[in-house]
This record gives C-alpha cells, structure tokens and sequence, in this order.
C-alpha cells in the first residue's frame, strides 16, 4: 500500500489532506476527552453530603470531605470541589458543617427481636438498688392486673447479695401469680413460690445437666435463683410471645437499631419464631435493616442438627436476610460460676464451671458445621470453654481444609494468654462486647473475688489481641447491656466506664484506639458478615450505609465518644432516622 500512495502521485496528495485533517480531528476529540474526564456531566447524585469530615475506612484516602450517593450506592468519595459534578437539578445538598460522617454500624451479636419484646414486659434495666428493683416489680405487677405470668426482667446481677434473689422477696411483690424475672446476663432467673411450685421444683429435684438450682444449704429448698438449664424448668412454662407480639418487638428493635445508626446486624441466637419475624418484615420491605441470623443449635442433639439447619438456612434467606451461621453455646457466664474455666473458681475449689459440650462432641458438631458451610459463631467466656471453642474450630480446620467461613467468638471475657495468638492463627474472628470492659461491680464485686487477681489480668484482652492482627469484631448482647455502639467504642478505648471522667485505664495494656474500634463496628463487621466487597467502607461503589455524628470522634476526649449523637442514618441511601434537631 504504502508504494502505491506515492507522495508524487496526485492520489498520494490527495490522500494526504484528508488523513491531516483526520488527525486534527483525533487530535479535538482527545481534548475533548481529556476535558471530558475532568468536569464531564456524569449521572447526578440523589444525595450530596459536603463539608463533612468523612472518615472512609478506605486505606487509600482515610478522610475525604464530600460523599455523592446515587441510587443505593455511593458514586464518589473526595474532595468538595470535584463532588460538585454529581450535582444535578433534583440533587439534594446537605452541607454538614464540618460533621463526621462514617459507615452505618454494625451490631454483631445482638438479641435484636428478644430486646424488643422485652421492652414491653417488666424492665429492671440499669436500677442500681433493691429498692428500685422491688419499687418497679410492684409497679408493673399493677399497671397489669391481666398478665397470667410477671415476666421480664434485667435485673442487675449486683444489686443482690452473690447474685442471689430470693423467692420470698418476690412473693411479697407478686403473690397472686407466677413471676419469672431473667438477669440482665440472661443466664439466671428469679422466680417466685407459685412459679416453682408449677415446675415442681423440690428439695428432692436434682440440677438439670448445664444448670443449676441455688439453694438454702441445709434444707436443700430452692431458694428462688435458678441458673442457665435450670431457669428453663420455669421458663418453658411461660406462654410464648405470640406472632403479633414478636413482630412488635421487632419493630421497636429496628426503630431503636436506626436511632443509634447500626444497619446491619448479627442476630445472636435465632429460634424459628424471630425468624418468622424476621422474614415477614423482609418480605414486606419494613426491614431496613440487614440480618445475618445464627441459627441456635441444640447441642443435645448433636449431629441430627447439621440436616435441620441447613433447611433452615435454605427457608430463611431474602433481600436483608440470611442464615448462615450457626450457634453454639459453649458455657455460662463467671457472675453465676457457670462459665467453663481451667482452674476451679478461688471461692469454690473443686468447681471449674460448666462446658455445655465435651471436647470430643464439640470437635465433631463444629466439623460438620463446617463441612456444610455454615460459618459458627460460639458464645464462650470462660478461659477453658475458649480453648475449648479454638480446639474445635482447629479440628474443623484440619478435617475439612480451609474454607473461610469467618468462624467467630463472642464475648472473650477470660482467655488464657496461651490462647491469644490462636485467633489470628486460625482466622477466628474475635467478637468483643467490650461495654462490660470495665471495673464496675460486675468485675469488683462478682469477678475479682471468684477469679483472683493472676487471672484476673486477662479478662477481656482486646489489645492483646488486636496485637495479634486477628480481626476485632464487637457487639452488644443488647438487651443484655445498651446497644449503643458509641459507648462500646469509648469503653474499649478507656476501660472506664462510659459515664466516668477521665482518668486511669483498667488494665491499660488492653485499651485499643480509636480506628481499631470504629473498624470492629463497621469494616471487620462487613467482613465477619462477608460482606466487605458491597459495604463497610465509604468508597465508590459500595452501598450507602452512612451515618452523620454530631461532632468528629477523632477531635473530642475519648471519655465524650458516648455523648455524641447520630444526627442521620441512611440505610442503602434512604434516609430511615433523621434527629428531629438536624
Ligand atoms: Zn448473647
């Protein structure tokens, strides 16, 4: 060709004119495009914020100032100016004023459905005094001369001597009917004479396997505590909350969930009722809110469960949920000696607690659970009922091959340091209710004394941890404490309580930072939830999940992080909680 187009040949110079202008033309369109790129209409933003100190969880621009939302996803994250081009006519602006904006929460162990419908019934939460505690009973008993049963409860382990109220007491104020009242922790429930005397609890009863009857030392009578399996001998009897009930609690769970910004959730403990709850609303599309359901396990029946479940995972599962994980109760809690340790309880010296499993049955369940996909979340406190979990999950590891599921523990209150390296060793993610970090009478009056001070030092080790580089995940247990993941986030960082002034840390070698925290409540729960590739972090093309705080956590002394208030929530982009203030 090229000898054809002789430049001589008048063909060659005609060619030649048109090909010059072909490459001016090139030439035009390339500025075009490069100018194009820079300031180009691109589809408008539904949503702007600006002015904000946006903090992404993005490695690669942790701080940004304006967020564009279109649709369910944010389209940009940067600066003010070059936001400014996803401004169209029906964009709304909302200029933050130099506000801190960060991805939604998550709460990743928490009784969402339970809380709520606890809300309703008598509510001991937070009173500090036995007083209060019988004032309130008394209260509620009245306003509600047509419950059959006086249930409820939350009373703080505390306010009774060794956690330890007694049927008569309760007899006084509820002497007409039967009355089961759960602890805060839920691992205790006080009941009244009429309440034992329709389980046929006696003297002559024996502790049901994983629980235990609190009783008068030389009679061997009930005394009106009953603890773990043994408040079921009582609470089986209680009339179950009825569909509408659990839907109304439901709702008041999400109503709150979005008050403190969380839209996303590990629900804790899943029986077939809540999540029934769960799907109804899904289905109706007033769950704005994300579910990932563990499913409860009944250990007792082992293996036959691994079938049950995986029909349950497979009936369960819609726009914002899914059951995929599965849920093991390991042991108890220290308060009540019912948490699994390796060495006896320094009060009682031949009781080192309760492993609700053995080792060999846990190693087997959890290898199955496994080989099935499910990922396993245990609850395990005490430092052998950890060991116990690492094991098993180890086992599971070894029998089936890595598979990363994500398999987590929650709640950690006392691991052996022998154990800490394990998590980020195994891929366990480690699920920290760190709100109960913190010398209060929890720890003073009913931990310290029974665990003694060489143990006590590792009671809940999140920076130890943390340390390790395994992944830190946190939740409430709400309604077992507050759900505000504010107060948890402070409570990690200080080891004080989310109430006290500044001063000495509790155990300082466990404090964490700020960015470690705010990663537990939203990037490491994305993860935990796999998620992390469409949320968790505020960058382009991950949904909007997005909350506005009224002041920068970075800029405020860590002892104020639980006073600042989530001023907007929006859940893949819609608004669904606005501060009537804002
Ligand atoms: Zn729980």
């Amino acid at each position: 060709m090229d000898r054809m187009l002789d430049p001589a040949s008048p063909f060659a110079r005609r060619a030649r004119r048109p090909a010059a202008r072909f490459e001016a033309v090139l030439l035009v369109l390339l500025l075009a495009f490069i100018a194009c790129a820079r300031t180009a209409p691109v589809q408008p933003a539904d949503l702007l914020l600006t002015n904000a100190a946006v903090y992404t969880l993005d490695r690669d621009r942790p701080w940004v100032e304006a967020v564009a939302v279109a649709g369910d996803r944010i389209v940009y994250a940067g600066t003010a100016k070059a936001a400014g081009r996803f401004r169209g006519p029906a964009t709304r602006t909302l200029d933050l004023g130099g506000r801190m904006v960060l991805p939604a929460f998550q709460d990743s162990h928490i009784h969402l459905i339970e809380g709520g419908v606890e809300s309703s019934q008598c509510d001991l939460a937070g009173l500090q005094t036995r007083e209060a505690v019988f004032a309130a009973i008394k209260e509620y008993a009245a306003r509600n001369p047509g419950a059959v049963w006086i249930t409820g409860g939350r009373w703080e382990l505390p306010v009774f001597p060794k956690a330890n109220p007694t049927k008569e007491d309760l007899d006084k104020l509820v002497p007409d009917r039967p009355a089961c009242l759960f602890a805060a922790d839920g691992h205790s429930a006080w009941v009244n004479t009429r309440a034992i005397r329709l389980a046929g609890v006696t003297a002559r009863a024996s502790d049901p396997p994983g629980g235990r009857i609190e009783r008068d030392p030389r009679t061997g009578e009930p005394t009106g505590t009953l603890r773990e399996s043994a408040a079921g001998l009582v609470a089986k009897l209680i009339p179950e909350p009825g569909p509408e009930e659990t839907l109304r609690g439901l709702r008041t769970g999400l109503e709150m969930a979005r008050r403190l910004g969380i839209t996303s959730i590990i629900e804790a403990n899943a029986r077939e009722d809540l999540l029934d709850a769960y799907a109804a609303l899904d289905r109706s599309g007033e769950m704005k809110l994300r579910v990932l359901a563990s499913l409860h396990v009944d250990t007792d029946k082992g293996l036959a469960e691994v079938a049950r479940l995986e029909k349950l995972r497979e009936k369960y599962r819609g726009l914002h949920l899914k059951s995929t994980t599965a849920k093991i109760f390991a042991d108890g809690v220290i308060e009540s000696h019912t948490a699994a340790l390796l060495q006896p309880y320094l009060d009682r010296p031949r009781d080192c607690g309760l492993p609700l499993l053995n080792p060999a049955a846990f190693d087997a369940l959890a290898t199955a659970l496994d080989a099935a996909g499910f990922q396993i979340h245990v609850h395990a406190i005490g430092d052998r009922a950890i060991r116990m979990t690492l094991d098993a999950l180890e086992a599971a590891a070894k029998a089936n091959g890595p598979k990363d599921l994500r398999h987590h523990i929650a709640h950690l209150e006392l691991i052996d340091p022998a154990d800490i390296p394990r998590f980020k060793a195994l891929g366990v993610v480690a699920n920290f209710q760190s709100l109960w970090a913190y010398a209060d009478p929890y720890i003073t009056q009913l931990t310290l004394p029974i665990l003694g001070p060489e143990r006590s030092r590792w009671l809940y080790p999140i920076g130890s941890v943390a340390r390790t580089g395994a992944v830190i995940a946190g939740g409430s247990d709400w309604p077992v404490s507050s759900a505000n993941p504010l107060e948890a986030i402070q409570v990690a960082v200080t080891r004080r309580g989310p109430e006290e002034p500044a001063g000495p840390a509790w155990i300082p070698e466990e404090t964490v930072d700020l960015p470690t925290m705010i990663a537990a409540y939203t990037a490491n729960g994305a993860y935990l939830s796999h998620e992390e590739k469409v949320r968790g972090t505020i960058a382009p093309g991950k949904l909007a999940d997005l909350i506005v705080l009224d002041r920068n956590l970075f800029r405020i002394a860590p002892s104020e992080i639980h006073s600042a208030r989530v001023l907007l929530t929006l859940f893949e982009g819609r608004e669904v909680w606005r501060d009537p203030g804002f």
